[in-house]
């Protein structure tokens, strides 16, 4: 399975973030047995992670890149960025510009705090840490899984569509001379967006 760039970046928060090889091998083991059950994403991601010794609440909170803006409009760039992301089904084999807008959608990982109910003292757990393993996975299958993370659903990319185009809208109508659009002013289409 090729895991996309921003599924490596989610692997690297566990490697950066684990304080030795044996609790990494232990997550490992947890993520492939299938002990980590459903991802519960927005802000970050938590599992209940089930081992012999009982249920664990464990995860990770994520912070939203400050540079929303430049990430909202790389994601909006081109048209067939757009069409991936509104497409039915998950977003997998992203390609290009927009694999790499869904890599930086991945927070540093100094900037995931690990939480967990066990009481191991060192943070992150093996609990923790296998969350971690199955964002990974989860995000090497869908790419939305990135943006669900930072709460946001496929409504969110038709409304930063729309408000996009009526941006160049109202920016070629401010350009243009009011005569070149058969009488209609600029401030009668800015009030019709408006609306
Ligand atoms: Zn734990």
């Amino acid at each position: 399975m090729r895991r996309p760039p921003a599924a490596r970046r989610v692997l690297e928060v566990a490697t950066a973030s684990a304080l030795d090889e044996d609790v990494l091998k232990e997550a490992r083991r947890l993520a492939r047995r299938g002990a980590v059950g459903a991802l519960a994403l927005e802000g970050g991601a938590f599992a209940v992670v089930t081992t012999p010794d009982g249920a664990q609440h464990a995860g990770w909170s994520a912070p939203t890149p400050t540079a929303w803006e430049a990430v909202e409009a790389g994601l909006l760039a081109d048209a067939a960025a757009v069409r991936a992301l509104l497409g039915p089904g998950p977003l997998e084999h992203a390609g290009g510009a927009l694999e790499d807008v869904l890599a930086d959608l991945v927070p540093e990982p100094s900037g995931w705090e690990p939480r967990c109910t066990c009481e191991e003292w060192l943070l992150p757990c093996p609990h923790a840490l296998a969350v971690v393993l199955a964002l990974a996975d989860a995000v090497t299958r869908d790419g939305w899984t990135l943006l669900q993370l930072h709460g946001k659903d496929r409504d969110w990319v038709v409304a930063a569509e729309a408000a996009r185009r009526a941006r160049t809208l109202l920016a070629e109508v401010d350009g243009a001379q009011p005569s070149t659009i058969s009488g209609v002013t600029s401030t009668c289409v800015r009030r019709e967006l408006a609306m």
